[in-house]
Order: structure tokens, then sequence, then C-alpha cells
């Protein structure tokens, strides 16, 4: 049981609701955008904080096939949702967890020569076979620019004297999140000298969801969006192609007159400058709110919807409440429900006012949130 699903709405401070229908409709998007491609799904940190459940649910019935999360962990609990799909684990294999990939059908993604070794050894040790009857999956991450995880060139060379004791599935690599075409071009330069060694017949992949719409569209065999699924822009500067999918709201919990020169919160930044009507509303960092959204240096900051109308965050976030000034909205009451995500307030829009990542905000959403599921 989930309590945050099981609590009523009203006794929760905010609502997150997740559209699982626009997350399967983006990926029929990009599906279609992939062509010949595979589509995959990115489901690491918890679907990017949405719910690992549901998401994979949702895509696994669409008829995705593929998934890929960073922990072995994270793996087991697709598995369990996505009984057939390949599942691709991506940051790598920790010393002595070879069993758990071939217990639960997991493909590790090996990213240095160490692990290359675990995985051969384990395999020759243990003469371990698919269920069909094959030597166990893996795939090489090979480190083209990024300098964090990957094979060299000559990691690779030393890797594939053992890469007779498994499959290698899939070769693949990340792509720098970056506007400079140039820096991706020579990424994707790397990895074709270095695939093209001895792995040129093995399937490709490189896509995240920004490179699934670059001018060198470098798809391959397999695409890996995440962020685009869950609604995010991929193509930040201009329109988003991607249906939205989440809705954060919270209640309205009290409304007050301030007379000029009275502060608010609890670091009583902020001055009433004239007669302001402001409103409590029932969130804050615990739920997710980052407290940079109304402490931007150049004093901008972030903004609610209430009634249609932009309303200001004010004072500092706390921990489970923040206020608004809704002078300029219409006339407010307890209860009344604010938009802190949703149709008007993107979830791009909602990080770049508070100066962070739309990757950082959506899987900041808290735990706390309840959570509702718009179903197919
Ligand atoms: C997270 C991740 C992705 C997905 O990236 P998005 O920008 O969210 O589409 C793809 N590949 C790897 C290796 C990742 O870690």
């Amino acid at each position: 049981m989930d309590v945050r699903t099981e609590i009523s709405p009203s006794e929760a401070g905010t609502i997150l609701t997740v559209d699982l229908e626009a997350i399967v409709a983006n990926w029929q998007t990009l599906r279609m955008v992939c062509g010949e491609a595979e589509c995959g799904a990115v489901v690491k940190a918890d679907a990017y904080g949405l719910g690992l459940n549901p998401v994979v649910k949702a895509l696994y019935e669409a008829g995705c096939k593929t998934f890929f999360v960073a922990h072995a962990f994270e793996g087991r609990a697709t598995r369990a949702i996505a009984p057939l799909a390949t599942i691709y684990v991506l940051n790598g294999m920790r010393p002595n967890t070879a069993p758990l990939y071939a217990d639960f059908n997991l493909i590790p993604v090996l990213c240095s020569v160490p692990e290359i070794e675990d995985f051969g050894q384990y395999c020759a040790v243990s003469k371990r076979r698919t269920p069909e009857g094959g030597l166990l999956p893996a795939a090489f991450r090979l480190e083209t620019g990024l300098h964090q995880l990957g094979l060299k060139p000559y990691d690779l060379e030393h890797g594939s004297h053992l890469s007779h004791l498994f499959d290698v599935r899939l070769i693949m690599t990340q792509l720098a999140r970056v506007k400079h075409e140039a820096v991706i071009t020579k990424q994707i330069e790397l990895f074709e000298a270095m695939r093209t060694t001895k792995y040129a017949h093995v399937p490709a992949s490189i896509a995240h969801s920004g490179a699934i719409f670059l001018e060198a569209n470098p798809l391959y065999d397999l695409v890996r969006p995440g962020y685009a699924l869950y609604g995010g822009n991929p193509v930040p500067g201009r329109p988003n192609p991607m249906k939205p999918v989440v809705r954060l709201e919270s209640q309205v919990i009290q409304v007050r007159i301030l007379e000029p020169g009275e502060r608010v919160g609890e670091d009583q930044s902020w001055v009433a400058r004239g007669p302001r009507r402001i409103c409590t509303i029932s969130a804050g960092f615990g739920d997710g709110i980052p407290q940079s959204l109304t402490k931007t240096k150049n004093g901008a900051g972030g903004f609610v919807i209430s009634q249609g109308k932009r309303c200001p965050y004010i004072g500092s976030v706390g921990m489970d409440l923040v206020a608004v000034d809704t002078s300029d909205s219409g006339y407010v009451e307890r209860g009344d429900i604010v938009e802190l995500i949703g149709p008007t307030i993107t979830i791009d829009d909602f990080a770049a006012a508070a100066g962070i990542s739309g990757y950082e905000a959506l899987t900041g959403l808290g735990q706390r949130c309840h959570r509702r599921y718009q179903k197919l």
C-alpha cells in the first residue's frame, strides 16, 4: 500500500497529478520521430520522480519493450511489472552483484575493465545461461567526452579479450546536453571510431531526449528518452513537441490583508510596499518547491496561478508553507486550489524560475505529495 495514493486529497498539502496517457502519447510521438530505430524508455530515479510502477506499467502495456534504469534494484522493480521486457542497468555493475543480473534477467551496462572482468569471470565460473540457453547478455558503455562512466579505446581493446564470455547486445555512449552541436559531432565521431573496431555488427544506442531532435539525427538502433516522456522540452528555446504530464496543485490555507511595511515569512525578507492581499499555501520545500523560487538574485522568482492570474511567491519557501501575493487575482478564499505546475506553468518554466534544470525539478517533487494517476 502506498500511503501517498491511499490518503484523500483533502488530507494532503500538495497534489501531484501524473497523466499516464500523456506519457504514453509522448512515447508514441518519439517512436514516430525515431522511425526505424527502437524507442525505449528511461525510468530511473522512480521514473524521474513520477512513480516507477505506474509509469512502467503504462508504457509496457502500450508496447514499450526496452527500459533503462540506473541501479539493479530499479531493474528488479521494473522486471516485476514488465516480465518480458529488456532491461538495461546504466550505472555499471557493483562488485559481487553479477548473480542479480542473471536472476532477474537484467543487462548490466559494463563501464570499466574491472566490471568486464567481474562479469566475464562470473559467466565463466557459474556457466549460467539465459532461459533460451545462450550466454548472459551485457552492454558496453563507451566514454566519448563526459569523462564520467565508460570505456576509453584502450579499455575497449583490453575488455574485448573477455567479451566472448558473454553476449554483447548493445554498444552505447551518453551525449552531452549542450547547445553546441560541434561537441556532440565529436562524440559521435569517437563513438563511430570505437564501435567499428570490433562491434560494428552490435546494435548501438546514443540518443537521449534532446539528441532525438538534433540535426545530426544520431538514432542508431535504440533510443533512450527520459525527460521528454515526462513532458520536458527536449528542444529548449523552441516550442515543446511533448504533451504536459505533471500538474502540481496546493490549497490556500489562510488569506491575509497586509498593511504597508508588514513583513512575510520566516526570513522576514519581503516587505509589503502597499496594502496587499496574500495567501499562505500548503506547500514547501518538503514537497519539492525549490527555495530559490523566491530567492533569485534578480528578484524575478516564480509564481503560482490563482483564478487564471499570476501570483508571485513572496517571503521564503518554508518546509511546509509558502506565501503568494494574490492582490491582483480575483477573490481567493481558504480551500481554493492554486496551480504550481500545470497547463500554464510548465515544468520547464517552474525550473527556470528557480534557476535549476527541469530534471532536478521533476525528480525533486516530494515523496509527500499526494499522487493521482490519470489512467488510460
Ligand atoms: C538519464 C539517461 C538518459 C535519458 O536522458 P534524457 O535527457 O532524460 O532523455 C539516456 N541515457 C543515459 C545513459 C542516461 O543516464
